[in-house]
């Protein structure tokens, strides 16, 4: 994730985004209703796999978001609280292996956290979620502490990571998908401002990440910036 990038990021940031493009407007379809399956009504435990069907929660259309607990999260060495709602989003790759399934991307998580942890000797895992291409969201530093993904950037923006590397290809459907909707989930439960603008690591720190496959997809998306 260092070096690279700043080269064709000039070029990359001419692209502007004209008008909804059909991902958008797939994504942007209402909600499947909710689903009254006895699985719901479960107490949630870390062996209880979640649907990847996005549900209408809170008013607003949050992805399934998979807590700390149930991926098995050590807990965190502190805290700093995030003052929301904050003006960005950055996107960002891991690095790291792909993953499709609730096991496999949960155990990638985990993997990274150690890594944060225990190399970087950060407080917890750097970002605030991370994204699978199982179309599920992993909890990392959630919605209210601040994180360790982008500096001079943390205090005012939520890092959504991709779970995997994608300078070569692009995340499947469904993590995209989730990442749109983990966006205006953040909207619609007032931590992220209506306004807001997202970007790439790339654009805000000198890296690669998130990979030029991932960065030419998310320069497409409504309200990128490439200055932010
Ligand atoms: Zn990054």
């Amino acid at each position: 994730m260092t070096g690279g990038g700043r080269g064709d990021r000039r070029t990359l940031s001419r692209t502007t985004w004209v008008g909804a493009s059909p991902a958008w407007a797939e994504f942007r379809a209402p909600a499947s209703p909710a689903i009254s399956s006895p699985a719901l009504a479960w107490p949630p435990s870390s062996l209880a796999w979640l649907p990847v069907r996005p549900f209408a929660a809170r008013g607003g259309c949050c992805p399934t978001i998979v807590s700390r607990r149930q991926w098995g999260a050590r807990p965190p060495r502190s805290r700093v609280p995030l003052r929301t709602p904050v003006p960005y989003v950055i996107i960002h790759h891991t690095t790291g292996n792909r993953c499709t399934s609730q096991a496999s991307c949960s155990r990638e998580v985990k993997g990274i956290q150690n890594y944060h942890m225990n190399t970087q000797r950060w407080s917890d895992i750097g970002y605030n979620f991370l994204i699978g291409e199982d179309g599920r969201v992993y909890e990392g530093r959630g919605w209210k502490t601040m994180g360790a993904h982008a500096k001079k950037w943390n205090h005012k923006s939520l890092g959504f990571s991709f779970l995997g590397n994608f300078s070569n290809r692009i995340p499947s459907a469904a993590a995209l998908n989730a990442a749109k909707s983990l966006i205006q989930c953040a909207i619609s439960r007032g931590f992220l401002k209506r306004s807001y603008t997202v970007t790439g690591h790339r654009n805000v720190n000198p890296t690669s990440c998130p990979g030029n496959a991932l960065y030419r997809v998310i320069s497409k998306w409504p309200r990128f910036k490439a200055k932010p």
